[in-house]
């Protein structure tokens, strides 16, 4: 594959490439561009230079642009699919969910953006002003860098693109480094239906080259990023020199509270939902199971016999319920962390076991709420750590006892408990009766505390690309 700049098709400038692994067979799936500051600083450039035009495009004429492009998509999923799953190792139904997925969001934001209104100001506050009119509109931000995760490369990828375009922004897309391909075809697609080639770019390149570019430019005005805590903290710091709009959705360790009277069989199949899917690499999985003491013991024995039977394998193959980590690398960690659950006092019920980038699912009994994934360890794998509690504010300490907050879960059949609970966890979501792994394009996604700044969604999204302006209409009443 090659970069997509100014409507060209380009190798990075140094002419370096990398190799991009299939996690499932260890085979190249394609020879990516190493991009460098060189190429950030040129696409932005261009970006810069060609958002006027597409800001002055009347909005109907972006919109059928837009669903010219969707139409495409659909054209192209399964190509799209495969290579996701290729370049990603997740399982192709997963895959083909989330390009279907991409065609919603796209087109959700775009029927939204049709009512991005403005206000009308009654100004009878001030003497001075009583024979004005203000009223506002939304103006784009200009140049957006979009920072994509490889675990949902496609899904996030639409909900960072689809909303700045719409409202009249210029997008660099920048890749996750072991996802490339799918967000590649997409872009291209984009231009096939119209956008021009300055307005949507695609760069690739090391996520650290990125940052260390972000925080020199002087050409980019705002960044969407998802990833992890720790990049969004730097990118948020190398950003404010100017005072750059940064959107953060970061990591998780999101809790999942079953209280004494919950739907065990619904509780295991949640939770299975959520922690399995991906093979355990999502944001807002629940990642710390804390069961009620009269029922942890029967939940376990659910959970284990369900993940049991469980089968690990090709992703491109349908009939597996699970494919592998995104790389080897990643399997080591989590085996990492689960030895390292273990040592801290944790009891293996099913699990612990790797073969290449494949990690089974684990379950851990009698996880300490002093340990480290009880608190801010966030497990990248089906991990399901379970903590037991005894009464209602220790669980909520539990769920609470975390520098994340990013979704939630409470399990019970009793509505009382259950907003109680929802009312009182630091979390910016919290699901009744299903599993954190929770989202919906029209809710404002994101995260409380460490987990992010800003939010995702129909709801919110539209104006934070977005900035309102006040025009004065000075005694025009008079
Ligand atoms: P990551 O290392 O932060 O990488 C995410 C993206 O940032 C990749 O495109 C990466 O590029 C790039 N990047 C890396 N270092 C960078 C830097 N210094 N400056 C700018 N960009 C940089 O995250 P990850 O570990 O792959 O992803 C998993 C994390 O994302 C988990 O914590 C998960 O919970 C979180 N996540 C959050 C959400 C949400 O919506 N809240 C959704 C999904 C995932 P390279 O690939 O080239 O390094």
């Amino acid at each position: 594959m090659l970069m997509l700049i100014n409507g060209e098709k380009v190798p990075a400038a140094s002419g370096k490439t990398f190799d991009n692994i299939n996690p499932a067979t260890g085979k190249v799936v394609c020879t990516v561009p190493q991009g460098g500051k060189e190429d950030f600083e040129r696409a932005a450039v261009i970006a810069k230079a060609a958002q006027p035009a597409w800001a002055a495009t009347p909005f109907y004429k972006r919109a059928e642009l837009i669903y010219r492009y969707t139409a495409l998509v659909r054209e192209h999923v399964d190509e799209i699919a495969e290579a996701a799953c290729a370049e990603g190792g997740k399982r192709i139904e997963e895959c083909r969910d989330e390009v279907l997925t991409l065609c919603m969001v796209f087109e959700t934001f775009t029927e939204a953006a049709h009512h991005l209104y403005g206000s009308t100001i009654p100004l009878k506050a001030e003497s001075r002003t009583e024979n004005d009119i203000i009223f506002t509109v939304h103006e784009p931000l200009g140049v957006l860098v979009a920072i994509t995760p490889f675990n949902f490369p496609i899904e996030l990828y639409a909900h960072k693109v689809a909303p700045a375009l719409v409202t009249g922004n210029a997008v660099i897309s920048k890749p996750a480094s072991d996802t490339p391909l799918a967000t590649y075809l997409l872009t291209e697609l984009l231009w096939e239906a119209g956008v021009p080639g300055g307005v949507m770019q695609l760069v690739t390149g090391s996520g650290k080259d990125v940052g260390d570019w972000l925080a020199e430019t002087k050409n980019v005005d705002a960044v969407s990023f998802t990833g992890s805590t720790a990049v969004g903290s730097s990118l948020l710091a190398s950003g404010a020199k100017e005072i750059r709009r940064t959107f953060l959705e970061l990591g998780g360790n999101d809790p999942f509270v079953i209280f004494p009277d919950a739907d065990l069989d619904l509780a295991v199949s949640e939770a299975i939902g959520g922690r399995a899917h991906n093979a355990g690499q999502v944001c807002c999985a629940s990642k710390r199971f804390i069961v009620h003491k009269d029922v942890k013991d029967a939940f376990a024995e659910k959970l284990v016999a369900a993940l049991a039977v469980r089968k690990l394998g090709d992703p491109a193959d349908p009939a597996n319920d699970m494919g592998p980590l995104i790389n080897e690398k990643a399997a080591e960690k989590a085996m990492a962390d689960i030895a390292h659950t273990i040592d801290q006092g944790a009891v293996c019920l099913l699990g612990n076991r790797r073969e290449g980038a494949y990690v089974w699912p684990t379950v851990l009994d009698q996880v300490s709420p002093a340990s480290d994934v009880a608190k801010d360890l966030e497990i990248f794998a089906a991990v399901f750590p379970l903590i037991s509690f005894e009464t209602f504010d220790e669980a909520l300490r539990i769920a609470n006892q975390t520098s994340f907050g990013l979704a939630s879960t409470v399990m019970t059949k009793d509505m009382k408990t259950a907003i109680k609970f929802a009312t009182s966890v630091k979390a910016g979501t919290c699901v009744v009766n299903g599993t954190g792994d929770y989202r919906s394009v029209h809710q404002a996604f994101g995260g409380y505390k460490h987990s992010g700044l800003g939010r995702e969604g129909t709801s919110t999204t539209l104006r934070e690309v977005t900035q309102e302006k006040n025009i004065a209409l000075k005694d025009i009443l008079r």
